[in-house]
């Protein structure tokens, strides 16, 4: 029989995490980022049942940047909501990082968001009576993290969002573009991998919104995030790897995918 010495045993066992983490690593075999099934959603209204979803599905793979579109009324802010865990569904699951965010209690479900996703809106929400490096802190000290730390992190990212010269001013001191670049410094502050956004861009004139589509693209890239924007900007669309259209309930591709992104399908 073959006896093991110690340092073949370290090179077998060596071997087999490297075997494993090749395998993790091919396309197809990591966990989504995201993963949708059968999702139902409707509201009872006065005037009946209105369903926005009974069998939706989506997977979205670790690093895609995906554009979702769709009328207005579709229900995209609505989807946007569920997949980030600030609304539940009628039916269905939805597992995010591989888990399955439909099931968690409210308290959970806060900490999850805290932890692993970073929201941007139309509207940028900042607190206007702080400033701009406080603003991009208050996730951190809302979380726990010394003073001192939360500010150093607020700075490098107002440094990331090229806003350093700015991080004094109150949110009234700023312009829209620049309130946006704060909204994106304070979303992912606390080092979340999921970035969901919700016309980031749609209360800006032309140039603002490039520069800002720009900055999305560029913190996506470098920090390795699965993103999902919802936009009514086509050209900003077209540039993600994917374009979704939600219409009559369900999602359809409406463009080709980029070389740079990894693989992603519609179940
Ligand atoms: P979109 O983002 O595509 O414009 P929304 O997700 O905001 O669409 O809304 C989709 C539809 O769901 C709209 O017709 C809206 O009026 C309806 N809706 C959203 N929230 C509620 C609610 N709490 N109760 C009833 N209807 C709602």
């Amino acid at each position: 029989m073959m006896q093991h010495t110690p340092a073949a045993a370290q090179q077998a066992s060596r071997s087999q995490r490297d075997s494993e983490t090749r395998a993790r690593l091919e396309p197809g075999n990591s966990p989504p980022a995201i993963e949708v099934q059968d999702l139902g959603k409707s509201y009872r209204t006065a005037r009946g049942t209105l369903h926005l979803f009974e069998h939706l599905n989506l997977r979205v793979e670790s690093r895609e940047m995906v554009a979702i579109v769709g009328q207005s009324g579709a229900g995209k802010s609505t989807l946007l909501h569920i997949l980030g865990a600030l609304d539940t569904p009628s039916s269905g699951r939805v597992y995010c990082a591989s888990t399955d965010v439909t099931s968690l209690t409210p308290r959970q479900a806060a900490a999850f968001r805290n932890r692993e996703i970073g929201y941007v809106w139309q509207f940028h929400y900042l607190l206007p009576e702080f400033t701009a490096l406080e603003n991009v802190a208050m996730p951190l000290l809302a979380g726990g993290i010394r003073r001192k730390e939360a500010l150093e992190a607020a700075s490098r990212w107002l440094a990331e969002v090229g806003l350093e010269e700015r991080r004094d001013h109150r949110s009234g001191e700023l312009s829209g573009g620049e309130q946006q670049r704060v909204a994106l410094a304070r979303a992912l502050v606390s080092g979340p991998r999921l970035l969901l956004a919700d016309e980031p861009t749609g209360d800006l004139d032309a140039m603002t919104a490039e520069r800002i589509f720009e900055i999305v693209e560029r913190l996506h890239a470098s920090h390795g995030l699965t993103s999902i924007l919802v936009t009514h900007n086509l050209d900003l669309a077209a540039r993600c790897g994917r374009t979704l259209r939600l219409e009559n309930g369900g999602l359809a591709e409406a463009a080709g995918a980029s070389k740079c992104d990894p693989p992603g399908s519609i179940l």
